[in-house]
């Protein structure tokens, strides 16, 4: 199996998964229960969150567990208009989002919420003039993703930040950082809210995160017992350890990490821009991680399958939205073919170079025999 998904999910490292078993066996108290097993597994899951506080130099407060990057931009998003209703109503967010943020954007605007969208260049890095002209005095969120999820541009948060606190101080920062964390090095400290996920970096599915600036004022948007007022219920103690686990373990030699790929991401792009008919959909401030292409004469869904056969396993735009127009290539490169013609494929730091070259000469076997099988489609 040669597996080029990783964007869309990860398999859990197994040294994940055994903090995951040992404190699923020897932890199976409820934290929030009086008693000593209950204390026990609330000094675990202290210790985990400490952990994580500890590698993004915040503080342990301001993490709060999700069930995943989908609940923390919900939260992070309806909970800051919910709690920021008084100063406004009007929210700021790019093309370049997750399907997920446009989701909820959908909904805010159908409950009274404004919308604008702001717009990048021609490389996918947000036009911060159209930022500077979009702020306003009820801008209450601003929320731009710091990795997009098809065609993997970076954007430099903190230079954002710094344009959007000048415009209007009041207004919270969110990033949806889901596509950086364990691959490019991130700092909490240039945003006031971010989400994350686990099962992008190695952990469960099932867990994430949500960083949230102890100035930052978000309301709940789930109720139940328990301490945590963000998350409450009975927190899932395996799942936050293997989190922290998987913190740990993709921030640890990201820079090796990062270069590796990017080899990976050089030699690949040297073959397949060779092939007529494939068109590369990257940008000066795409990540090596995320490799984005489009097909000129075969349908995408068609491609993906005949890979299959060859036990290679890749995605279309973003394993969330397949089948559908990428958002990002037509925000990126204004063309509706090419946005309607796209494979993601994903690299990780356990891709092997012999992964890697057995993939592209698969790649380029099926690509002929799919072409000259073809009937002219509108793709053409
Ligand atoms: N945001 C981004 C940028 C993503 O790539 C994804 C996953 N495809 C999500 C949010 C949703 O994450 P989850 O599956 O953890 O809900």
């Amino acid at each position: 199996m040669i597996y080029l998904d990783y964007s869309a999910t990860t398999p859990v490292s197994y040294d994940v998964l055994e903090s995951y078993i040992r404190a699923t066996k020897d932890f199976p108290g409820n934290p929030n229960s009086l008693h000593s097993l209950g204390v026990k597994s609330k000094t675990l899951m202290a210790s985990a969150k400490k952990q994580i506080s500890d590698i993004f130099n915040v503080l342990e407060s301001e993490i709060i567990f999700t069930g995943g990057a989908t609940m923390s931009n919900n939260l992070a998003i309806i909970g800051t208009c919910l709690a920021n209703m008084k100063y406004g109503n009007h929210l700021i967010v790019s093309k370049l989002e997750h399907p997920s943020v446009y989701k909820i954007c959908n909904y805010l605007e159908s409950i009274g919420f404004e919308i604008s969208y702001v717009d990048n260049d021609q490389d996918g890095l947000i036009d911060f003039n159209d930022l500077k002209r979009k702020m306003r005095p009820d801008t209450i969120l601003v929320s731009i993703c710091a990795v997009n999820s098809e065609v993997g541009t970076r954007q430099p948060l903190k230079m954002l930040r710094q344009i959007i606190k000048k415009e209007n101080n009041n207004t919270i920062f969110h990033s949806d950082m889901t596509q950086a964390l364990g691959k490019v090095s991130i700092s909490l400290h240039d945003v006031d809210i971010a989400s994350a996920s686990a099962h992008k970096i190695y952990g469960p599915k099932g867990i994430g995160l949500l960083y949230k600036n102890s100035r930052v004022n978000i309301t709940p948007l789930l109720y139940g017992s328990g301490p945590d007022i963000f998350n409450p219920g009975t927190p899932p103690v395996p799942l936050i350890v293997a989190f922290s686990k998987a913190i740990r373990l993709a921030t640890n030699d990201i820079d090796k990490r990062e270069n590796f790929v990017r080899r990976l991401n050089t030699i690949l792009v040297d073959e397949l821009s060779k092939i007529e008919g494939v068109i590369i959909n990257q940008t000066k401030i795409s990540i090596p991680h995320i490799l984005n292409i489009s097909l000129k004469n075969i349908k995408p869904e068609t491609f993906i399958h005949a890979l299959e056969d060859y036990e290679i396993y890749l995605s279309t735009n973003t394993a969330c939205s397949s089948g559908e127009l990428s958002t990002a290539v037509m925000a990126i490169f204004q063309d509706k073919k090419r946005a309607s013609s796209t494979i993601r494929i994903s690299l990780s730091h356990l891709t092997t170079t012999d992964e890697l070259y057995k993939f592209i000469a698969t790649f380029k076997k099926v690509y002929t025999r799919l072409s000259t099988l073809k009937t002219p489609t509108d793709l053409d």
